[in-house]
């Protein structure tokens, strides 16, 4: 049996992006159960900005054979795969998150392991600063994430700079790697101006506007001449693998997240793709549950950079799973699967 249903994601603090700020987020949740009970959980993220809603999961769902699905032996992941069709991406998603879990408790052994990697070789996950234009409140926030070795800082406020001073105010307060994402709020030319003028910093995703490769194109040129800058990693702009390639010769990386590419399966193909060539990985999140979160968590050794925080935000989270350790590193529970499990206090 296959089911969906909303799950509601309340936010401890607002959470403010330069699409806006949300005090809650409702993702969708799937369900797969086999015959002998056994209940397989996956996770669609699904971002305001972005198209989709539960009921176009919901609806994928519903189109999908449930049955045809469970009916091939469960190490059959690769088969059981083949047979869903193209849609929604978060909606593959939570089927491929589901279809994850039961192949590898089946077999036992944590996800990771079946995919050949060792956490141990995760990069440290960042944590994020929310945009904010309140330079002190943000000083005040930098002072509590010192000690972490990398984070993340939303920009977009408003004038540039506004977020120059503001990566200048995290950077008084923090030896942290910095990484700074605008979330498509500048043009061409406020990135070229800004950019050469934010030193040390990891990376800077999704400077500008327009997702084309027309418009990435004209910031590279721009750039040019401009000595060394951050890395530029992008993220709104690719939604397909054939992104990753248009724009491939303009940016220095690609931030994958499992949402955006279907599932563990689409990640790992999205990666591949950005490695033949040449670009660094970003492996980011939504705002999520820790059952996303920990489906994600098992691919880190595979990026060069992790932005996995999209549970720690939440006011309750529905699910335990991966933690970001007061260090960054990134913590998988030792559990056969995904290793993801309802949270006790949650009613489902
Ligand atoms: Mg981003």
């Amino acid at each position: 049996m296959l089911s969906c249903r909303p799950l509601q994601l309340l936010l401890q603090t607002p959470f403010r992006t330069a699409h806006g700020t949300d005090r809650a987020r409702t993702n969708a949740l799937v369900e797969l159960t086999d015959a002998d009970e056994r209940s397989f959980f996956g996770e669609g993220a699904l971002p305001p900005y972005y198209p989709h809603d539960v009921a176009d999961v919901h609806d994928y769902v519903k189109a999908l054979d449930a049955a045809a699905l469970l009916d091939r032996p469960p190490f059959a992941l690769e088969a059981a795969l083949a047979r869903l069709p193209e849609g929604p991406p978060p909606a593959r998603c939570a089927v491929d998150l589901a279809l994850h879990d039961r192949w590898a408790r089946h077999l036992g052994r944590p996800l990771y392991e079946l995919l050949g990697l060792d956490p141990s070789d995760a990069p440290p996950s960042s944590v994020t600063l929310s945009l904010t234009g309140d330079l002190e409140a943000l000083r005040e926030k930098a002072r509590a994430e010192r000690e972490r070795p990398v984070l993340k800082l939303k920009l977009g406020a408003g004038a540039i700079e506004q977020d120059e001073r503001a990566v200048r105010t995290v950077q008084e307060e923090t030896d942290a790697a910095l990484g700074v994402d605008a979330n498509e709020a500048w043009t061409v030319e406020e990135a070229a101006a800004l950019i050469p003028h934010l030193p040390d910093l990891l990376f800077v995703e999704e400077p500008i506007r327009e997702r084309s490769p027309s418009a990435w194109q004209s910031l590279a040129g721009r750039l040019q001449g401009e000595g060394p800058h951050a890395p530029l990693i992008a993220d709104e702009s690719i939604q397909r693998p054939a992104d990753i390639t248009r724009l491939a010769p303009s940016v220095d990386g690609a931030n994958v997240k499992i949402a955006k590419a279907g599932g563990i399966a689409g990640a790992r193909r999205w990666i591949a793709v950005a490695r033949a060539l040449g670009l660094k990985v970003l492996l980011g999140c939504m705002i999520e549950s820790s059952l996303a979160v920990t489906a994600a968590t098992h691919l880190a050794p595979k990026a060069d950079f992790t932005d996995l925080d999209g549970a720690r935000s939440l006011a309750e989270d529905p699910f335990a799973g991966a933690r970001i350790d007061a260090d960054g590193q990134l913590s998988l529970p030792e559990r056969p699967g995904l290793g993801a499990a309802p949270a006790r206090s949650s009613q489902r």
